[in-house]
């Protein structure tokens, strides 16, 4: 039988399912059942709720976890409590999920996009610095598929310039930079449980700090503004009720307990593919030498379709699928183009008409155009398979690049590039 591409109408590379996520151990379930009878199934600062932030932020070497609904709510509570509001611009990178850059318009302030490094994807502390203004109060790194952004550079920008940091750990659980946990670096470091994150209750989110102030003041904002032993309808601060449930909490201390063992299946697989790729024509995501646990929420590789015959990312992508791998071009375009930010979509409380400042139509981050153009996201669960099983994907690889110039015909490409 030839060997042909699934696409043209060959037999796929990989037939067995990856990893199905989220997954659920007997003893999660079990342990939920639990929660479920015995009827407490959310209260301010219930057992499973303090136990998964006490265990989370030991885990991760900071003082203090408050666990709320969402990653996006850790973002925008953790910005609140430190203050920052209108008439302050928070830098952030542009190739990053929408929550990092509205959790600032959320508080009344005005995201500043700074570029990502060529090869690590994660904010460039020099970009950061070129960035700053006299109304800069705050940076928010991302650790961009769980590789740990320069944290070094970034905390030497921030303190020369009096910036607080909260790292968007949203992708990065577990991840470590120079032997020290993400989520740890910063003022505050936040996480999401989002269901397509390394550790999920279907929604739900956590913020480490080890600022005492920060600390309180988030646990109140989190709480309805309620004050540490005050009665229950007594508020001092302009919070809400972004709590999360004892039945989420319960689920995601049985995820913390495989955190590490998934996470070196996940690294050990991120590896095979790391050195394989480039043979095949992909080129990977640099690892900065500092890192020494990819959180590989991501797979990240650059696809250069001169490789290919000039088969085209998104060809590249349905082929990958018709062979039974899951690939994704990941975000389209960088994102002050979506219309939000071209429209300027949002009230007066975060800048009045006419503030050039917002006129994001005018900003150009190139790496973040580049990459937007060129990356192929493989999701985690793929990693989760573990090293033995990546060989399914670089043998895709292969088999699409040897057979790319009859692709491209078939998909009608020809002439392309
Ligand atoms: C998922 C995510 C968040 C938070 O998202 P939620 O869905 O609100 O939990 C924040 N930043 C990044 C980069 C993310 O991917």
């Amino acid at each position: 039988m030839v060997d042909l591409p699934a696409i043209l109408g060959g037999s796929p590379v990989r037939t067995r399912p990856w990893p199905s996520w989220p997954r659920a151990t007997e003893e999660d379930e079990a342990r939920v059942v639990a929660v479920l009878r015995e009827g407490v199934w959310s209260r301010a600062d219930g057992p499973w709720v303090r136990r998964l932030e006490e265990d989370f932020a030991r885990v991760h070497g900071a003082a203090h976890g408050v666990a709320m609904m969402s990653g996006t709510v850790t973002l925008v509570l953790a910005l609140r409590a430190l203050g920052v509001g209108p008439g302050d611009e928070v830098i952030v990178p542009p190739y990053t999920f929408v929550a990092t850059a509205t959790a600032v318009l959320e508080v009344g302030a005005l995201p500043v996009f700074a570029d990502i490094h060529p090869g690590t994807l994660c904010l460039d502390p020099d970009a950061v610095a070129a960035a700053v203004s006299p109304r800069t109060r705050a940076v928010i790194p991302v650790h961009l598929g769980g590789h740990p952004a320069d944290m070094d550079r970034i905390l030497q920008v921030a303190r020369r310039h009096r910036l607080a940091v909260v790292e968007d750990a949203a992708h990065a659980h577990g991840a470590r930079w120079r032997g020290r946990s993400v989520g740890s670096f910063g003022d505050a470091g936040s996480f999401s449980f989002q269901a397509s994150k390394n550790m999920t209750s279907g929604e739900g989110g956590i913020l480490l700090t080890s600022r005492e102030d920060l600390f309180r003041a988030v646990r109140s904002l989190r709480n309805c503004g309620r004050a540490e032993g005050g009665a229950w309808y007594e508020h001092h601060l302009l919070g809400g009720n972004h709590r999360l449930t004892e039945l989420q909490a319960a689920l995601l201390v049985g995820q913390l307990g495989r955190l590490e063992e998934e996470g070196t299946r996940r690294e050990a697989a991120g590896k095979v593919l790391e050195e394989a790729l480039p043979s095949v024509g992909l080129a990977p995501q640099a690892r900065d030498p500092g890192v020494d646990r990819h959180g590989r929420h991501l797979f990240i590789a650059r696809y250069r379709p001169e490789e290919f015959a000039g088969l085209s990312r998104e060809g590249f992508v349905r082929a990958l699928a018709a062979e039974g791998i899951p690939a994704s071009p990941g975000y389209p375009y960088p994102l002050y183009r979506n219309p939000l930010f071209q429209n300027r979509a949002w009230d007066r409380r975060v800048t009045g008409p006419g503030d050039a400042r917002t006129d994001y139509g005018r900003a150009r981050c190139p790496v973040a155009e580049d990459w937007c153009r060129a990356a192929v996201w493989l999701p985690q669960q793929v990693l989760l398979a573990g090293p033995e099983e990546m060989g399914d994907v670089v043998e895709a690889v292969a088999r699409i690049r040897r057979h790319a110039p009859r692709v491209v015909r078939a998909l009608g490409e020809a002439g392309r590039s």
